[in-house]
């Protein structure tokens, strides 16, 4: 049966383009089209904006994000295999779907979009993560992308949304909450992908705040968090000492308590900290 979009189940797409999963390509596809169309409503009302999809693979959630009235989706897929069932769906919707066949660590794809920009990937773990930490750190805030909705595994995303006095607590979450609102939208099991990878999954939600949250400068604060988190366990005051003489003071001046743990430091109280070793 022909799917909405007039063109074949992904199942046909995968079997007559030979599109057998390749693992070193971290290849989990989503063959659902109900549950790629889910995944790009989740990333909001695309209608009137560029979206950049990373890793289209057969093109499933591509066929979500045009669905869903994306005015134009640029893919970056690096497996050239997958090209031409990209551009059967390019051909059904016209000018709205541009393909660049390369690796997304590479490519400056952003530089081909306009804005409004939103970002949408299932991605293999290790490249999305890098990306991600891309996408959050460019040279100015406000990044040219609004959202950025994304397939992590599940503990990857635990780790984006963690609050204070949790395990998943750390580098990654204060990064990210820093600058955008994060949260997790929909949770996958493994038999969503086809093969099924080893874990579950999550699609995380992230918007671009206008400025960061709490003032201080991003070196500083990424220097001061590596820190804190690279002995997590210890109290701040032996985990921070190579970053001041007088760290106790400093930290006493930014409110927190010298023997507190990074586990129980709050962003607000990172940011103040920042800000006093930078003075
Ligand atoms: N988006 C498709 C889906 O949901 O069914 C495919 C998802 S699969 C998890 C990851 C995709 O990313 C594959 O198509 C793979 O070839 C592609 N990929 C892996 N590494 C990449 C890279 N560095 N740059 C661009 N694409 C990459």
């Amino acid at each position: 049966m022909a799917a909405i979009d007039g063109l074949p189940p992904l199942r046909e797409v995968i079997a007559s383009h030979g599109l057998s999963a390749k693992k070193s390509l971290g290849q989990n596809f989503l063959l659902d089209l109900n549950l790629t169309a889910r995944i790009a409503r989740a990333a909001g009302d695309l209608s009137g904006m560029d979206v950049l999809e990373v890793g289209p693979g057969p093109g499933g959630l591509t066929r979500g994000l045009l669905a869903e009235g994306a005015r134009r989706v640029l893919a970056v897929e690096k497996d050239s295999r997958c090209l031409p069932a990209l551009a059967e769906i390019a051909a059904a919707y016209p000018g709205r779907l541009e393909v660049i066949s390369g690796d997304a660590l590479e490519v400056d794809a952003l530089a081909h979009l306009r804005p409004p920009i939103a970002i949408c990937a299932n991605l293999p773990y290790n490249v999305g993560t890098e990306l991600l930490v891309r996408w959050l750190t460019p040279r100015d805030w406000p990044p040219v992308w609004s959202t950025l909705t994304l397939m992590f595994q599940r503990e990857v995303a635990e780790r984006i949304v963690a609050q204070p006095g949790s395990k998943a607590y750390g580098r990654l979450a204060l990064l990210v909450q820093w600058r955008c609102e994060a949260r997790i939208v929909l949770s996958l099991p493994p038999e969503a992908f086809t093969p099924p990878p080893k874990v579950s999954s999550a699609v995380v939600h992230l918007k671009a705040l206008p400025e960061p949250r709490y003032p201080a400068d991003a070196a500083v604060l990424e220097r001061l968090v590596a820190a804190a988190f690279n002995q997590r366990r210890k109290m701040l005051r032996a985990a921070l000492k190579g970053l001041a003489p007088d760290i106790e003071a400093r930290l006493e001046a930014a409110g927190i308590a010298p023997t507190e743990r990074a586990e129980q430091v709050s962003l607000e109280q990172f940011c103040r900290l920042a800000r006093e070793l930078a003075r």
